[in-house]
């Protein structure tokens, strides 16, 4: 039998979801990187599709980062209300956008660490701003990213930080931005919370040839 490696496992589903999803893309719609800011605050506890639909009228309702800064936060309460906690997701933005428009001259921090401090941002959000329009290594853990790694065996935690901690040693970094992008489609696509489709699934295509007997954990 070949000894598992989450490292080899790991490489070969990267390779399989490369050629599944050729661009790695952001599943959030945006222009600006404080627009991803804020569609990533939006979309705690609501999908990505349907952040995509609200984000357009808040952004064309407030076409620049000063003019959030200088929203009312209960008219911005009132766009974002189909995404859920609306209250505090429409405090949070507006105070974030506050302090990125009046005390950081509008420059995104760089850090994950600098990143969470702002209201609102937590780890997830913060690796998408640093995978994404910083290009440095992030590990960004959504409920797909999470489901996925525990099936492969890479990880055994539903934990996001412990999570993203796991993958980090194990993805190569300058892969895991993407490999996080790419296992979202998968996820929805293929790798379902409730029917995952093995049967024609890519990752298991190319991890049997390494390891015959690899069985996902359901
Ligand atoms: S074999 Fe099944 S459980 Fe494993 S990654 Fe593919 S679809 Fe998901």
């Amino acid at each position: 039998m070949a000894r598992y490696s989450k490292k080899k496992i790991a490489q070969l589903a990267e390779q399989a979801l490369c050629e599944r999803y050729p661009e790695a893309q952001c599943a959030l719609v945006y222009d600006q990187p404080y627009q991803l800011m804020i569609a990533g605050r939006l979309s705690a506890q609501c999908t990505d599709a349907r952040v995509n639909l609200v984000t357009p009228e808040l952004f064309g309702r407030y076409p620049d980062l000063k003019s959030l800064a200088d929203a009312r936060i209960t008219d911005v309460e009132e766009i974002i209300r189909p995404c859920g906690l609306y209250h505090t997701k429409a405090e949070s933005i507006v105070n974030m956008c506050r302090i990125l428009y009046y005390d950081l001259d509008g420059v995104i921090p760089d850090s994950i660490d600098e990143l969470i401090k702002l209201p609102g941002i937590g780890r997830k959000t913060a690796n998408l701003i640093m995978g994404d329009i910083h290009k440095k290594p992030a590990v960004v853990c959504d409920t797909h990213c999470i489901r996925i790694s525990n099936r492969l065996g890479l990880i055994s935690t539903k934990d996001p930080a412990a999570a993203e901690s796991e993958l980090r040693k194990i993805l190569p970094p300058e892969k895991s931005s993407d490999f996080c992008h790419r296992i979202v489609y998968f996820g929805r696509e293929v790798c379902t919370a409730r029917k995952p489709d093995c049967e024609h699934c890519i990752i298991r295509s190319y991890l049997l040839k390494a390891y015959p007997d690899h069985i996902c954990k359901l």
